[in-house]
């Protein structure tokens, strides 16, 4: 498996070569400011003593406090995180909120810890970290495997460690603990301002069909969104596998039977696959919602999708880009494509900050606004430099940062 950080760092590179930035900038910015890995003992349910590794990479800082989520997996390690961050710092930038890159992680399955266990490890991140967080340092927010309901246990206790009661240094709160309207369905919903923005530009049909990987909160809110705008979500997977009906998903249904049967396979009227069949499904649009490396130098040959939308963080390999790139088939990158997330959470850590609550209509407006602005500006500089959007957004990004950090055009 190729590792996060050595890609993101290639994307930069490809970038780069595109539109040349300082080269004392590049060396800057291919590095975090500060990587912190600490030990999180836990006393276990039957009175053991476990300890998990965790971690936070605070990539830049030049536009605003830090910010990214907090991801549990058994596979996340300092490489994975670190490649987050920097993506973090791209993302804000591209979104043009007033925020930094950061990202979080512990190396741990959740699904083998009780609600306790679960609630002490989050707990135990938070005052191992406690010293570089705060609304104007470090503001972090849920990932994949984290809730907003671990984001309540980890605000509260930061309150009890630093005596801050903003609420602001945490977003993807529950709403009685300061969380924003709208931020549930935000990356889902951003996804689908972003791909409805650049649809006609690619002739990419209204209505089409649209294949989704990862049935979680990214890729679940999206589903519904695509389907409630008319599209046929005809295929879907999760980490157990996927399943597809080529007449189109119910997607409240099979949310239904996968709380019941714990499991997409058998819904009615579906065959079931891998998640490798999955993405090589012809489709119009294909939407990895799950984890990196998922699209590679192996099956990027095979994809047979008329354009794809990256709402996962780096589900896409350099060597696989230069390869969907040569065959003509667009990628919006993840760092347009999902940044509804962290858009949504940094109206959260504003509201926070005023003490004000806004509505979700308010919220969708302001959401939508500004990633058809972004949106618009990243595929005309993609025009003007007769490249694809990774790069134009990764040029938009690295350009508003230099600019930050004092570094002229
Ligand atoms: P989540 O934990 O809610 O869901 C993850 C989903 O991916 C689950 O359905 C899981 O079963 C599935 N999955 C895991 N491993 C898989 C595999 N090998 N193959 C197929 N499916 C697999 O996480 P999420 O918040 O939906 O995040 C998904 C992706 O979106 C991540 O890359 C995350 O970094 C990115 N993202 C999330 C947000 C956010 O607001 N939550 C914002 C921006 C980007």
């Amino acid at each position: 498996m190729s590792n996060p950080f050595e890609n993101a760092l290639s994307q930069l590179a490809r970038a780069n070569a595109v539109k040349a930035f300082d080269p004392k900038f590049i060396k800057q910015i291919s590095v975090p400011n500060r990587e912190v890995r600490i030990s999180i003992p836990v006393t276990m349910d039957d009175g053991s003593l476990e300890v998990f590794e965790g971690y936070r990479v605070e990539h830049n800082n030049a536009r605003g406090p830090y910010k990214g989520g907090i991801r549990y997996h058994h596979d996340t390690d300092i490489y994975e995180v670190k490649a987050l961050a920097f993506w973090m710092a791209l993302k804000c930038a591209v979104a043009g909120i007033p925020m930094g890159g950061g990202k979080g992680g512990i190396t741990v399955d959740p699904k083998k810890l009780s609600k306790g266990e679960l609630e002490r490890l989050s707990r135990g991140w938070v005052r191992g970290m406690a010293d570089v967080l705060g609304p104007k340092k470090d503001v972090p927010a849920p990932d994949v495997n984290t809730t907003p309901e671990i984001m309540g246990w980890m605000v509260d206790e930061f309150a009890k460690i630093s005596g801050d009661t903003t609420n602001a240094t945490f977003t993807g709160k529950p709403i009685a603990l300061g969380g924003s309207e709208g931020r549930g369905p935000a990356t889902g919903l951003g996804g689908f301002y972003v791909f409805d923005a650049l649809r006609a530009k690619y002739n990419v049909p209204e209505g089409g069909s649209v294949v989704i990987q990862g049935f979680g909160n990214v890729g679940g809110n999206a589903a519904e969104i695509f389907q409630k705008n008319g599209y046929k979500i005809i295929a879907m997977s999760d980490s157990k596998g996927g399943i597809v009906k080529e007449d189109g998903l119910d997607i409240k249904a099979l949310e239904e039977w996968k709380k019941v049967n714990g499991t997409l396979a058998g819904f009615p009227g579906s065959r079931s696959l891998t998640n490798q069949e999955l993405l090589e499904l012809p489709c119009d649009v294909l939407i990895p919602a799950a984890l990196e490396n998922q699209i590679t130098g192996e099956n990027a040959g095979k994809i047979q999708a008329k354009f794809i939308l990256e709402l996962a963080n780096g589900p896409i390999t350099p060597e696989a880009d230069e390869i969907l790139y040569g065959r003509g088939i667009p990628v919006v990158p993840d760092i347009l494509a999902n940044s509804g997330g962290v858009t949504v959470s940094t109206f959260e850590w504003e509201q926070n900050l005023k003490g004000e609550h806004w509505s979700e209509a308010d919220v969708f407006a302001k959401l939508k606004e500004l990633l058809d602005r972004e949106t618009l500006a990243i595929y005309e500089e993609s025009i003007a430099l007769k490249t694809d959007l990774r790069r134009a957004a990764f040029i938009v990004a690295l350009g508003r940062i230099a600019k930050a950090m004092g570094y002229k055009d």
